[in-house]
């Protein structure tokens, strides 16, 4: 049965479903199987080293590669118009994979002043010991990039639109950046999804996703996922995936992928509904401030309309009163919305960001990037991800605790 989809021609919401999917040869089953095995019947003596390993190597053992996970790859390659993808099991895993992997003794790292929490403590509390130095930088000053650059710059990482604060970083202009000092550039995607940025597009090497997030997009499989040239892919696949182990479980990878075939569709909708829930923050009387990219208010919001064919459900608010006491009621109070942590989920999702909190636990700014993200954040900032509910039901929910 060749049922080979032409990536070149095939659309996103048609690349999401049919993307990696087969019908089982065997079964004629149309939706996939899960293949749970670990290990794999040799028709003769293979060798079993990792350097061995090729994209078309029979499969062996499940830390270098499953039937499952790889048509999750598949379709994630398909929808970030990568050569290649390899998937993690938690989105930490793809980032940590990416910088191990390419990060030696001696290089320079330029990371995000503000990104995800966890990449930024891995890049204060991890890679110093391994002899690595990291820069801070506010990567939506493309000129604050060019100016941290070293000779010995071998990444330059960026998270577009950042978390928490939604602001964007030109990816084209900082690959220029960094490919002219011969750096390379891995996007933290998770945010925007393939479906409202294709970093690689615009000229970054990698890109990755937590697939806990919107790829998979229902609240209930971890996962991670890294999508580059073939060559990268393969470097990181035989160092993180076969030697760092921390691989993605074939039954999260089936969930994921079956979230995944509605990606198209659920962005539209989580579009829809950021928009209407932004616009009625925007006008209350308690409400101080908006970042959403899909606004107009939004300062890169021209950025955002080149960049982005989809701003996402994820926005960040401030109010004018006491955020904490604010928080308190929402998680006591809100019917609909989930008062937690994690985003891109068809539930809506808020959570309070308390800005000291975050400086000393997580980020490491100089006085002038804690001054910055103060200007925005003040003493706190909701993250909002909006779900697939009734946009009215929402804002009818946020009405009454604000
Ligand atoms: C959640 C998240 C991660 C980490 O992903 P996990 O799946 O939780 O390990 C990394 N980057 C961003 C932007 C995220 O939102």
């Amino acid at each position: 049965m060749a049922r080979e989809i032409d990536p070149k021609t095939a659309r996103p919401a048609t690349l999401a479903i049919h993307g990696g999917e087969h019908p089982d040869p065997a079964t004629g089953a149309s939706s996939p199987n899960i293949v749970m095995s670990s290990t794999y019947v040799s028709e003769k003596p293979e060798g079993f080293s990792a350097y061995e390993l090729t994209e078309n190597s029979p499969f062996l053992y499940g830390r270098w590669a499953n039937p499952t996970v790889r048509a999750l790859e598949e379709k994630v390659a398909l929808l970030e118009g990568a050569q290649s993808a390899t998937c993690y099991a938690s989105g930490m895993a793809a980032a940590s994979a990416i910088l191990l992997t390419l990060l030696s003794n001696g290089d320079h790292v330029i990371l995000p002043d503000v990104c995800y929490a966890g990449i930024s403590e891995l890049g204060r509390d991890t890679l110093p010991r391994y002899g690595v130095s990291v820069s801070r930088v506010n990567t939506s000053r493309a000129e604050d990039v060019a100016a941290a650059m070293r000779p010995e710059t071998k990444l330059v990482f960026i998270d577009t639109p950042c978390n928490p604060l939604m602001r964007l970083t030109d990816i084209a202009e900082v690959a220029r950046i960094a490919h002219a000092g011969g750096a390379l550039v891995a996007v933290d995607n998770t945010f925007a999804s393939p479906v409202g940025t294709r970093p690689l597009s615009l000229g970054a090497d990698l890109v990755m996703h937590s697939l806990t997030k919107y790829v998979g997009g229902h609240g209930d499989a971890m996962g991670g996922c890294v999508c580059g040239s073939s060559e990268l892919i393969r470097r990181l696949t035989i160092e993180a995936n076969v030697h760092y182990g921390g691989v993605l479980s074939p039954f999260n990878a089936w969930l994921i992928a079956r979230g995944a075939s509605t990606l198209p569709l659920r962005m539209r909708a989580h579009q829809e509904g950021a928009l209407a829930l932004g616009k009625f923050l925007e006008d209350h009387a308690g409400v101080e401030a908006v970042m959403y990219p899909g606004l107009p208010s939004h300062p890169q919001h021209n950025l955002a309309a080149t960049q982005m064919d989809n701003f996402s459900g994820m926005m960040t608010f401030r109010l004018k009163g006491d955020g904490r006491a604010a928080a308190a009621q929402m998680a006591e109070k809100l019917k609909i919305a989930h008062y937690a942590v994690s985003l891109g989920h068809h539930r809506t999702l808020v959570f309070y960001m308390p800005t000291d909190d975050l400086l000393s636990s997580s980020f490491s700014l100089d006085a002038a990037q804690e001054e910055d993200y103060r200007r925005f954040a003040g003493d706190g900032v909701f993250r909002l991800s909006v779900g697939l509910e009734d946009p009215a039901d929402l804002i009818a929910d946020f009405d009454s605790v604000l």
